[in-house]
């Protein structure tokens, strides 16, 4: 009898441990870095477990926005703007994933006589502290604000951005210019801050900055050459909240 009730004991301790790591598990699912392709039974189960555990909001356009260990995602978009911030300890260098697809594009390039290179890729939290500072010094606040990232706010820490060649305007009439602007879709990237949007992104036309974000996407927003704007596209703002 003493035994049934010792081993009765250990069942239900075992049935609590279990209980309270699988609640435990549910609560925190493993971080999300979605631009890759998955199959669609994958992303209907992270849907699923998504609705149930993450806060969820839907956008102007009736995209789905989702909050992740404090990292949002659009439509499973990894999304930085003046809106939507990263935490202060988030990224560690580019992702593998956009420097093969980078590699891809410069190889093309070349071989048809163009030389593109990144110039800056992944930048902390600390760097970009230390170069807007840098800027607002020079330019001022407000100045500062329609070409450079806030802390937190820049793309550069998602590891899914760069720069090309010269950084600066001098690139957009250039061959290697021109040419990403009509191409760089095809290999998932997109002009982040295209022209004449500035008002939806919240700066100025960067021909030479590029986001990845998978090819499929890229397509949309290249929109047959009338590059559209990532906010413009999924109905969000861009805007420091001060
Ligand atoms: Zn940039």
């Amino acid at each position: 009898m003493k035994s049934k009730v010792k081993l009765l004991i250990i069942i239900i301790i075992f049935l609590t441990i279990f209980v309270y790591i699988f609640v435990k598990h549910v609560e925190h699912p493993t971080n999300k870095k979605s631009v890759s392709k998955e199959t669609s039974s994958e992303q209907e189960k992270k849907k699923i477990l998504q609705s149930e555990t993450a806060s969820e909001n839907k956008t102007k356009k009736g995209f789905i926005i989702e909050q992740i260990n404090g990292v949002t995602y659009i439509d499973d978009t990894l999304i930085v703007n003046k809106t939507y911030s990263l935490p202060d300890t988030y990224g560690n260098g580019l992702e593998k994933e956009v420097l093969d697809a980078f590699d891809l594009m410069k190889t093309d390039a070349s071989a048809i006589g163009l030389n593109i290179y990144i110039a800056s890729s992944f930048r902390s939290y600390e760097q970009q502290v230390n170069l807007y500072n840098k800027y607002v010094l020079r330019d001022g606040k407000d100045a500062a604000d329609t070409y450079s990232a806030r802390p937190g706010y820049s793309e550069h820490q998602s590891g899914l951005s760069f720069d090309l060649n010269s950084i600066n305007s001098s690139f957009t009439n250039t061959a290697e210019g021109k040419w990403v602007n009509d191409n760089c879709y095809l290999y998932g990237f997109i002009i982040r801050f295209p022209e004449g949007k500035e008002n939806e992104t919240g700066y100025k036309y960067e021909s030479w900055h590029l986001r990845f974000v998978g090819k499929e996407l890229a397509k949309k927003l290249y929109n047959n050459g009338d590059w559209l704007s990532l906010e413009g596209y999924f109905g969000i703002d861009s805007k420091y909240q001060d």
